[in-house]
Parts: C-alpha cells; sequence; structure tokens
C-alpha cells in the first residue's frame, strides 16, 4: 500500500459493534469479565485499550515495523528504552540532541550507574572510538534539534550490530513521512507524536515502534510496569493526526523550502541551518536517507546580540513565540533560553548553539505570509 493510502487506513477498522468509521474514545479503566481470567483480551486499561491498540498497531505499520508502542509523552518513551539497562552499561548518545533527552540521561539515569557517553555521531569514526564492551545502546537523533545535524542511520546501524548494541533513533524531526530508520537498521524508532503526528498542538505523546518481539516484549512490560501510557482520548487525536500526515507534510517541505532559501538571500541574516541545502555538510547522506527535508530550520544574524535575536524573536505576528514543533501553525522559538535551556552553556556553545540562534517551525499556512512576518520581523 502506498503511503497516503496507509496513513488514513492504518490501524482503523469500522467498529465491529456499531458500524463507527472513527475509532471510539474507549473512556473505560477496566472491562467485565465472563469468568475470572476469562476475557476479549482486555482487562485493566493501563496495560491494554482499544483505542491506544488501534493507535499503537498505525504507529508499527507507519514506520515500517512489526510492533508500536504509545507512551503519554515522548520523554516517557525515551524512558522506557533507558529502562531496558543495567548499572554499568553504556549508553552512546549524539552531543547534539533534544534537550529533555539530555536532561534525562544526565540527571535522571546517570545516578542509576548508566553510563553515557556523548559524542558527534554526524561523523560515524567517533563513534567507533566511543565504543566499550558495555556499549549497549547508540542514541541518535537526525536531523538534530535545532542544528539540523544529519547522522548516517545505516552506517550506525552497521556498528551497532557489530557490537551488539541496540540502535534508537528519534525520528520526530523528519516523521515517517520523511524517513524510516527500522528500513536503514535501527532497532527502535523513537517519536515524539506531539510533534508532527499529532500535528495540531493538541496533544502530547510518544511512540516507540521495532520489529523484534523480544525487544517488544521487554518494552511492553516497561510500558505496563511503569505506567506512562497515553489516555484514549489523546490516542484518538494522534490517530486523527496521522491521517493527514502526507498532506501537511508535503506543505511543510514546501514551505520550508522557501523559508530556508529567503532567509539564506536575506541580507542581514548570517547563516541559516536547514538539511536541503546542497552545501550542508550531510547533504549526501540526507539525500540518501531522507525523502524530503522538512520545515525545521535554524538561523542567526549578522547582528548577532541577544538583544537583536529577542526582538526578533517578539516581532513575528504570524509565527508564535512558542516551544514545540510540528503543528500546522508556525512557531519561532530561542533555543538558548526555551527548548536547550537545560543544556549548560559551555557545552550548548561548544555544539554550535549560540546565544542568539532562532530556531523555526515553518508551518503550513499560505507562505507569502510567513516570509512577509519574518521580513518585517528582521526589519
Ligand atoms: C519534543 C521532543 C521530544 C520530547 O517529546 P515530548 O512529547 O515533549 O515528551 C523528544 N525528542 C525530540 C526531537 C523532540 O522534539
Amino acid at each position: 500500500m502506498k503511503r497516503a493510502t496507509q496513513y488514513i487506513h492504518a490501524g482503523t477498522e469500522p467498529d465491529p459493534s456499531t458500524g463507527a468509521i472513527m475509532t471510539p474514545i474507549y473512556q473505560t479503566s477496566t472491562y467485565v469479565q465472563e469468568a475470572p481470567g476469562v476475557n476479549k483480551g482486555f482487562e485493566y486499561a493501563r496495560s491494554q485499550n482499544p483505542t491506544r491498540k488501534a493507535l499503537e498497531e498505525a504507529y508499527a505499520q507507519i514506520e515500517n515495523g512489526k510492533f508500536g508502542l504509545a507512551f503519554s509523552s515522548g520523554v516517557a518513551a525515551t524512558d522506557a528504552v533507558i529502562k531496558l539497562l543495567l548499572p554499568g552499561d553504556q549508553v552512546i548518545a549524539a552531543n547534539d540532541m533534544y534537550g529533555g533527552t539530555y536532561r534525562m540521561f544526565t540527571r535522571i539515569f546517570a545516578k542509576y550507574g548508566i553510563q553515557f557517553t556523548y559524542t558527534d555521531t554526524t561523523d560515524i569514526e567517533n563513534i567507533r572510538k566511543a565504543i566499550t564492551p558495555n556499549t549497549k545502546l547508540i542514541w541518535i537523533e537526525t536531523p538534530t534539534n535545532p542544528l539540523m545535524n544529519i547522522t548516517d542511520i545505516a552506517a550506525v546501524a552497521t556498528i551497532a550490530k557489530e557490537h551488539k548494541a541496540i540502535l534508537c533513533v528519534d525520528n520526530t524531526f523528519a516523521s515517517p513521512y520523511l524517513q524510516n530508520p527500522l528500513d536503514l537498521g535501527a532497532d527502535i524508532v523513537m517519536h515524539s507524536a506531539t510533534k508532527y503526528l499529532g500535528g495540531h498542538s493538541d496533544v502530547i505523546q510518544g511512540c516507540l515502534v521495532m520489529n523484534d518481539p523480544e525487544l517488544r516484549e521487554q518494552l511492553y512490560f516497561i510500558q505496563k510496569s511503569c505506567g506512562a501510557v497515553p489516555g484514549p482520548m489523546d490516542c484518538f487525536l494522534v490517530l486523527r493526526g496521522i491521517k493527514t500526515l502526507h498532506v501537511r507534510m508535503q506543505r511543510h517541505c514546501e514551505n520550508g523550502e522557501k523559508i530556508a532559501y529567503f532567509l539564506r538571500n536575506h541580507p542581514k541574516v548570517a547563516k541559516v541551518y536547514w538539511c536541503g541545502f546542497e552545501d550542508h555538510k550531510n547533504y549526501s547522506v540526507a539525500k540518501k536517507q531522507m525523502r524530503g527535508f522538512g520545515g525545521m530550520m535554524s538561523f542567526t544574524l549578522k547582528d548577532d546580540s541577544i538583544e537583536n535575536a529577542k526582538r526578533v524573536l517578539s516581532s513575528t505576528k504570524v509565527f508564535a513565540l512558542a516551544e514545540s514543533l510540528g503543528g500546522v501553525e508556525s512557531l519561532i522559538n530561542h533555543p538558548a533560553s526555551m527548548t536547550h535551556a537545560s543544556i549548560p552553556r559551555e557545552e550548548r556553545i561548544k555544539n554550535g548553539l549560540t546565544d542568539s540562534l532562532i530556531r523555526l517551525s515553518v508551518g503550513i499556512e499560505d507562505v507569502d505570509d510567513l516570509m512577509d512576518d519574518l521580513n518585517q520581523a528582521i526589519g
């Protein structure tokens, strides 16, 4: 089945009891049993819920995987993956990833004796160098947030297999429409479904998709034992979001490309970070593993003062100043003080995330309005 058809039908069958075409919101905590232990496969809603089951099936299908698991947020999905590990295990992680992931690794899990090694994963030799006999997990994000760096998923998957480590890819920025890490050899795909999958800035949710039944069993056990499950209403919202993923992503890509070139040609803009530029450092890898380049980008101004960046951030009228991304509406964000404030300043600057960097999530409004808005804000 082609992707557009799949997104609309994935996981959803008309409800057998009424024929309702949309998956019902099964707002229930428990299920009646005919006799002790005799039931229809649903016992208690932390373990199973029909709305969540439909969505988990959809997650699996849209990532070309066998199994999907839904979590109450993207970070809850990440949390479940790290709980596969034991004290003494080592994780190799990208040095330029979502600030919340970094915060969880350094401030929550490091104290349980899990070792985290951060490196620039865009050069896979760095991963080879960081491997030890204790490496159990490699965690990458591509494109990265907010600098749009690209890591070669297939190349990292080869290294992970050689060393029997699990490769997990945070695929939030690309969405399954642009990139499918399992097809490139990853073991687990993670999403913040809050972003492109939900697509309407109205829900917090995360997911994991995998092919290996044993890994699925372990992660399902963590999901039900630790309990970070989404409610049925939230599952319904993401199911609905996925139906239009392809249409939204097409427009995010079109608008993104126009805005990226507009900014690059703007006399007051210094540098634009977008992975669709042919002179982007990892363009060949991006082109090989992605089907398009999306609507996420960052830029700096020639007047590199923090005051000037803050002035632009407060002057847009269509772009809303807010954290998050991937919704239909355009957002503008200041990583240094907002999404990435939890990363120590020296770490941040060392990795190129300067105080004046501005990040855009280009939405699906009329692109002329978006360009006019940026033009008047940059001044
Ligand atoms: C937002 C985000 C997360 C965290 O997801 P939540 O749904 O906010 O918990 C993880 N990774 C990336 C790349 C994100 O953008």
